[in-house]
C-alpha cells in the first residue's frame, strides 16, 4: 500500500532552489517602473539561469523540450511560480501560452510545431486562445459558439466576434475555436481550433477590454475584444482534426486549471506570509494583533483551508497522472471553485489585518484582492463546476425504493427485528 505525502529529495532540492530564486530574482521585478523592451532585458538572463537548470517550460513532453514531469510536480512548480505574476514567465509556463503550447505539441503538425510551437517555447512568441464570445454567443456554456469558420479554396474564412481572448493584443497568433460544421447532430463534433496569425487579413484586435485589473496589467498584456471579419487564414492552419475543436479544448482545460489552482495557492502563501507578520508586527489595545482571538482564528482558518486546497489540488493532479483528465473531472472541477474561495479569503483577511495600509496599493494585496475575482470566473464560473461536481457525485448514488429514505429509524427498526426475530424472541423468553 502506498500512501505518500512526501516529495522526494532531488525533486525537493529543485524546489527549495526555485522558492529562493523567485524570491531574490523574480519578486524585485514587480515593482520596476519599465516598459516591454526594459523588462525583456531584466528577463532574459533569469530565463536563461532556469533553461540552464532544466526546468524552463517544464509542463511539456521531452521531444519537445520540457522535462516529462507529470501534473504532480508540475503542481508543486506552480505554486512557487503563482507567487508573482512575472513567475511563470520566467519559467515558461504562463498562460495562456502554456495551454496553447499543449495543444500544438498534442495536435499540432510538423510543419506546425515549426512554425508556431518552437519559437512559443524559444520565448520569442506570445499567443491567445480565443474561446469566449460575448452575448448570444459562448461563455460558461461553450456549445453557444457563434464564430463561424467555412472553407473556401484553400482558406479557412472566420467570422465571428470574440471577447475575452487574453493578450491577444500583443500576440504572435491566436488558436480560435470555431464551428465549421453547424449541422452535425452531435453539438461536440461542431467545432473545431484554427490557428489565426496576427496581421491575417480580417482579423480586427479591437481594444484590451477594461476590468478590474487592467492597471495592473503591463506591456499591452490584458483580455481583449476580437472581431474576426471575413478573417482568412491557410487551410493547414486547421489544429487537430474537423471537429475536434471541444476534445482538444478539454486537453487543454484539465492541466490549465490545476496550474492555476497551484498558483492561486502560491498567491495565497503570500498573502498568508503577510497576514502573519502583520499580526506579529502592529500592536493595538496593549499588544500585538496575533494575540487578539480572531485574528488568530483566521490565521488557522487559512492555514487548514489553505492546506485543503493543496491536497486537494496535488490528489486531481495525481489521478490526472494516473487516469487522464476525463477521469478526473470531478476532481478538477472541486479545486477550481474551492480553490478560488480559499484564494479570495486569504488575501480578504490579509487586507483587514493591515487595516488601511491592506487597502492601500502601497502593498500588493489590494491588486491581489482584485485579481483573485476573476479565478471564481476564468476557466468556467463556480457555478458550472459545481454542476459538474454534482452531477458526477450523484452518479454514484440511485435513489432509495419505496416512499422513505434508506436510514428511516421506524422502517430499519422493523427490518432488524425481523432479522434478530429468533434471538429477541429467546431473550424475551428467558426473562
Ligand atoms: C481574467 C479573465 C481571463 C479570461 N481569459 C480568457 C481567454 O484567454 N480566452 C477565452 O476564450 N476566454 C477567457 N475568459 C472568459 C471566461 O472563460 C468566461 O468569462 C467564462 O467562461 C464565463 O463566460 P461568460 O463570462 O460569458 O459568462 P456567462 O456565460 O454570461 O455566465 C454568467 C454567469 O452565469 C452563471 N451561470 C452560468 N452557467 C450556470 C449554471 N449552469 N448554473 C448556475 N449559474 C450559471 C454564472 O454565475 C456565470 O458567472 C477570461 C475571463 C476572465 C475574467
Amino acid at each position: 500500500m502506498s500512501w505518500d505525502f512526501s516529495t522526494e529529495p532531488e525533486f525537493q532540492e529543485k524546489l527549495d532552489w526555485m522558492e529562493k530564486f523567485v524570491k531574490e530574482e523574480v519578486w524585485p521585478l514587480e515593482v520596476i517602473d519599465t516598459d516591454l523592451a526594459g523588462f525583456t532585458r531584466l528577463v532574459r538572463p533569469l530565463q536563461e539561469e532556469v533553461k540552464a537548470r532544466g526546468l524552463w517550460a517544464t509542463h511539456l513532453p521531452p521531444e519537445h523540450g520540457g522535462q516529462g514531469y507529470g501534473q504532480v510536480k508540475l503542481g508543486l512548480m506552480h505554486e512557487i511560480e503563482g507567487s508573482s505574476l512575472f513567475g511563470p514567465t520566467v519559467f515558461g509556463n504562463q498562460a495562456p501560452d502554456s495551454g496553447n503550447s499543449e495543444i500544438l505539441a498534442l495536435y499540432g503538425t510538423k510543419d506546425q510545431k515549426q512554425k508556431w510551437l518552437r519559437p512559443l517555447l524559444d520565448g520569442e512568441f506570445r499567443s491567445a486562445f480565443s474561446m469566449t464570445e460575448p452575448a448570444p454567443g459562448a461563455g460558461a456554456d461553450p456549445t453557444m459558439l457563434r464564430t463561424t469558420a467555412r472553407r473556401e479554396g484553400d482558406e479557412w474564412v472566420i467570422n465571428g466576434h470574440k471577447w475575452f481572448t487574453s493578450n491577444a493584443m500583443i500576440a504572435d497568433f491566436l488558436i480560435a475555436m470555431v464551428v465549421t460544421d453547424p449541422d452535425n447532430e452531435n453539438q461536440y463534433a461542431r467545432a473545431s481550433m484554427i490557428i489565426v496569425p496576427k496581421g491575417a487579413p480580417g482579423l480586427n484586435l479591437a481594444r484590451n477590454i477594461p476590468n478590474m485589473v487592467s492597471e495592473h496589467e503591463p506591456f499591452g498584456m490584458g483580455h481583449s475584444e476580437v472581431f474576426y471579419e471575413n478573417c482568412r487564414v491557410p487551410i493547414d492552419n486547421l489544429l487537430g482534426g474537423e471537429g475536434q475543436g471541444f476534445l482538444i479544448a478539454q486537453m487543454r482545460l484539465g492541466p490549465g486549471r490545476i496550474h492555476h489552482c497551484m498558483r492561486w495557492l502560491g498567491q495565497a502563501r503570500r498573502a498568508f506570509d503577510m497576514l502573519c507578520e502583520r499580526a506579529l508586527q502592529r500592536e493595538a489595545f496593549g499588544g500585538p494583533l496575533a494575540r487578539k482571538q480572531t485574528v488568530q482564528n483566521w490565521i488557522a482558518d487559512s492555514a487548514a483551508e489553505m492546506q485543503a486546497a493543496r491536497l486537494m489540488t496535488l490528489h486531481a493532479a495525481w489521478k490526472m497522472d494516473q487516469e487522464g483528465p476525463t477521469a478526473a473531472r470531478k476532481e478538477i472541477s472541486m479545486i477550481k471553485f474551492f480553490g478560488a474561495k480559499v484564494l479570495h479569503d486569504v488575501i480578504d483577511r490579509a487586507i483587514q489585518v493591515h487595516g488601511s495600509l491592506g487597502f492601500s496599493s502601497d502593498l500588493p494585496l489590494e491588486g491581489m484582492y482584485r485579481a483573485a475575482r476573476g479565478a471564481r470566473i476564468y476557466d468556467g464560473p463556480d457555478e458550472v463546476h459545481r454542476v459538474t461536481v454534482a452531477r458526477q457525485v450523484l452518479k454514484e448514488y440511485t435513489p432509495n425504493e419505496g416512499a422513505w429514505p434508506r436510514d428511516h429509524i421506524p422502517t430499519r427498526r422493523e427490518a432488524a427485528q425481523r432479522k434478530f426475530a429468533v434471538q429477541l424472541e429467546a431473550a424475551t423468553a428467558n426473562l
